[in-house]
């Protein structure tokens, strides 16, 4: 399913208080406001007016179907009038979708000569909000607020943005993860509990032989190499003569999108360490899949595989781009201060700034030869580097600010993609709070996605989320990991 495949409900609250007028009303300025935020063109997935809720039977027959219909990605709730939020406890202990509360109000403006004790009942959102925003938090409920007026660009934008994290969600529960090989040899950041991920996450992270992807390597025609040739040379800059490299690339490609296709997978990992019978170490392949929206993690990092996947589902038509990505190396000239992120080899073309390169170089690890792969930098701009760890009974989300320049220096020799980028809140305070919070070197890197939305999600995946932003300090993260720690194993 894609984005547009998605919906969200909005279900307003009321009662019956207030006659029947009233209630006619309040439906037909719901069905108004859906109509209104889907015009916006903010909003990624169509908003459904499902019902104007009076009961514990409405509510919890809306909530059984959302949780039943795989289209429904989250719920919208809105209270236009007051509602007795007793009513909606069974719906919401039954609640499996994400959930966000909508505080806002019909009218932008008190109108000073109409306001009237009828006007009150009619529009008394602040009163019923703060109702409805009780029983969420008795019961503990996961869920977020945006409150503002529903025709303000800004408000609805921040919706949108939720609905991206709620698919990112929906995405997480069936996402399947084929795994070529186990992670590198003592590797301690790429393991992790895959049970707990399938609890948590709902990800079926599983392993495929490597033996099977040569038998279908082998079954690749050249007719089908041909085709993805003609893909590569429009998308990209040919700059090297060995085309048999590349085209041996095409057919790893084909090959692991035809096994991926095939079993329902949207991420997959590999590993240098583990390339019997392949000749070359994915290179483009890995890429040119990437830019199609699977999910890529190196060195049998199926986690940051997953994460890839996920947020290149929630970011869907978006055109800041997304990779998996790798910190390297520092620059630390005083007042330039950056940091150098690439990969062996397979870094998504997605983030590059100009049009990337194939090009052809040996490889120092792996013992294959050399790989095809596309060589380009990374362009400028607001980004986020996030990494999932497995802190042993819970997994940890960190996400950490960055600001992507142009790299500063051509760097002829390094023969792989490259993006620069000054963490947040400055170089090496961000990288104190970066290996503080156990964060990996493998990075998902995204332009496209904010801290609020990895929040967001994960809140809906009941996981730790830990943020480095412009105003983080040592002390005080050091503070609240320790308070975190001490919660999550209480919970
Ligand atoms: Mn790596």
């Amino acid at each position: 399913m894609s984005m547009k495949d998605h919906e969200f409900w909005l279900v307003v609250g009321s009662q019956f208080l207030y006659g029947p007028e009233v209630l006619q009303t309040v439906a037909k300025r719901a069905q108004e406001m859906a109509d209104a935020l889907n015009a916006s063109g903010r909003l990624p997935c169509r908003l459904v007016y499902k019902v104007t809720a009076k009961t514990n039977r409405e509510i919890t027959d809306v909530v059984r179907e959302a949780n039943y219909e795989e289209r429904c990605a989250g719920i919208i709730t809105w209270c236009h009038t007051f509602s007795p939020s007793k009513m909606w406890i069974n719906g919401l202990a039954g609640l499996q979708k994400p959930w966000c509360h909508f505080a806002t109000q019909y009218n932008r403006e008190i109108p000073n000569d109409e306001i009237d004790m009828d006007f009150m009942n009619l529009n008394q959102a602040a009163h019923g909000d703060r109702e409805h925003g009780f029983i969420g938090a008795r019961l503990r409920s996961p869920r977020k607020v945006i409150a503002g007026f529903w025709q303000d660009a800004e408000v609805q934008g921040r919706l949108g943005r939720w609905m991206r994290a709620a698919v990112g969600a929906a995405v997480s529960k069936s996402l399947k993860v084929m795994r070529f090989g186990d992670n590198m040899r003592e590797v301690a950041v790429t393991e992790g509990d895959k049970v707990e991920a399938q609890t948590k996450l709902g990800w079926q992270v599983n392993t495929w032989p490597v033996g099977a992807l040569v038998d279908e390597m082998n079954a690749v025609t050249e007719k089908e190499i041909d085709a993805l040739m003609a893909e590569y040379t429009s998308a990209y800059e040919m700059a090297t003569k060995d085309v048999e490299t590349v085209r041996y690339q095409a057919r790893e490609e084909i090959a692991m999108k035809k096994m991926l296709d095939r079993e329902g997978c949207r991420a997959y990992a590999n590993t240098f360490q583990d390339l019997y019978g392949m000749k070359q170490l994915p290179g483009i392949a890995s890429q040119h899949l990437m830019a199609q929206g699977y999910g890529y993690g190196a060195e049998g990092d199926w986690k940051v595989a997953a994460m890839t996947a996920i947020v290149k589902a929630m970011t869907e038509g978006q055109k800041g781009g997304t990779a998996f990505m790798e910190d390297y190396t520092y620059h630390l000239v005083p007042g330039k201060e950056y940091s150098l992120g690439a990969h062996m080899l397979e870094v998504c073309p997605s983030v590059a700034a100009g049009r990337p390169k194939i090009e052809v170089h040996p490889l120092g690890i792996g013992d294959r030869e050399p790989p095809a792969r596309l060589v380009f930098e990374g362009h400028e701009g607001p980004a986020v580097v996030l990494s999932l760890i497995d802190m042993g009974g819970r997994l940890r989300l960190i996400c950490q600010d960055i600001e992507c320049v142009r790299p500063i220096m051509p760097m002829p020799n390094l023969p792989v993609a490259r993006v620069m980028w000054r963490a947040l809140p400055d170089l090496t305070t961000g990288v104190e709070c970066w290996i503080t919070a156990g964060g990996a070197h493998h990075t998902v890197l995204s332009y496209d996605v904010d801290a609020e939305q990895m929040r967001d999600w994960a809140r809906m995946m009941d996981i730790e989320f830990v943020h480095i932003g412009k105003d983080t300090t040592v002390e005080g993260l050091e503070h609240d990991l320790f308070l975190s720690d001490l919660a999550w194993k209480l919970k």
